[in-house]
């Protein structure tokens, strides 16, 4: 690989030799207060402009800076347009690509990358457009090119990886290979030709998510939940294969196990899925501490999995949702921190071609 260039965000296709650096993208995004918080709390957070959030502490304001800061006001179009698309264009030109969604639980991480109901109102998240957009720009694009996109949706939970496409209990690896990369061997992968379909296979999947209850969330997801999109691009000239995956990302509540509340198997549960978010933390600190030159990734799936995304060969954004509510001040910080830590990894990408 050459010299890499420092990137704009946006960037011509280079030669496929060619590696890019590129930072993570962090995009804070603020919910607005639910109609209890209003009532019994105070608002904490203020978005000072689009890339500034400020958090009230007693008497001092502590401000954070992030690529991107999206306030109550921002609707789902909104982080679409500055998330999505952005990747979704990146896929096209044979980049891998990772959008994480990190918080408290309920703090917006599933309305951010799914939205409510069935996928088909103004309230859609980032995933259901990205189904439909792909095939958007697929229609849209020349003969010339024959695609396939290729969907897996996976949850860890409990460091165990379930296939949400088939969910017969099953013990799955991690591999790495030269043509798959990091992959989990033997994962399904459901080949859809219209967004229609891919709809029918997300929700589908989402039907297979498990989620056990706490105090703070009834329907709050003790799992990670992942999706990964392969696309091969072939050219139908020149015989070129393009392949690009996109990871898209609904990571596990981040809250501590006390304020969960959490007890007997649960607490054995919190303490589970805290390993994976405790490992993605000791990740990301070891990426960005010059003096540290091992990074765990081996030490918990969800970073395993997501290696190249962390410090490899993807372009991402981690969105960090986060309550305006004075309640949720001790996560919020923390949420806030992670995000200010994330903003230091360098990746470094370029085009998968065969
Ligand atoms: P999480 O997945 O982080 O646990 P959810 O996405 O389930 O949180 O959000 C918790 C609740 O807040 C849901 O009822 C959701 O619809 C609502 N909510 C979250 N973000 C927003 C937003 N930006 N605008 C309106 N409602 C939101
Ligand atoms: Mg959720």
């Amino acid at each position: 690989p050459q010299t890499p260039k420092t990137d704009p965000f946006t960037i011509a296709a280079p030669a496929s030799e060619v590696s890019l650096a590129t930072r993570v993208r962090v995009v804070c995004r603020v919910r607005p207060l639910t109609e209890t918080e209003a009532l019994r709390e105070t608002r904490l957070i203020e978005a000072v402009d689009d890339k500034t959030v400020c958090l009230q502490e007693k008497e001092t304001p502590n401000v954070f800076t992030y690529d991107s800061v999206f306030d109550e006001h921002a609707t789902q179009e909104d982080i679409y347009a500055s998330v999505g698309q952005k990747t979704l264009a990146d896929l096209f030109k044979g980049f891998n690509g990772t959008i994480l969604a990190y918080g408290q639980t309920g703090a917006g991480k599933s309305h951010t990358m799914m939205g409510p109901g069935d996928g088909n109102d103004l309230d859609r998240g980032i995933i259901p457009r990205v189904a439909e957009n792909i095939f958007t720009h697929i229609l849209q694009s020349s003969d010339e090119v024959e695609y396939t996109v290729g969907l897996s949706m996976m949850e860890v939970y409990k460091e165990h990886i379930f296939d949400l496409l088939d969910p017969q209990p099953k013990d799955f690896l991690i591999h790495e290979d030269k043509l798959n990369g990091i992959h989990v061997r033997g994962l399904s992968q459901a080949f859809v030709s219209s967004s229609s379909e891919m709809a029918s296979v997300l929700k589908q999947g989402c039907k297979n998510r498990r989620t056990a209850s706490t105090n703070m969330n009834t329907d709050s997801s003790r799992s990670h939940a992942i999706l990964q999109i392969i696309l091969t691009q072939k050219d139908v000239t020149s015989g070129e294969i393009r392949r690009s995956s996109l990871f898209l990302v609904d990571l596990a509540g981040s809250e501590k196990v006390d304020r969960s509340g959490a007890t007997g198997i649960t607490l054995e549960e919190t303490k589970k899925i805290n390993l994976s978010l405790s490992v993605l933390g000791l990740v990301i600190n070891s990426l960005t501490d010059p003096k540290v030159n091992h990074v765990p990734y081996r030490d918990s799936k969800l970073t395993r999995i997501l290696q190249e995304s962390l410090g490899g060969n993807s372009r991402t954004t981690l969105i960090i949702n986060i309550s305006p509510a004075s309640g949720s001040y001790y996560e919020t910080l923390s949420t806030l921190r992670f995000g200010s830590r994330a903003k230091k990894i360098r990746n470094s990408v370029h085009i998968n071609t065969e």
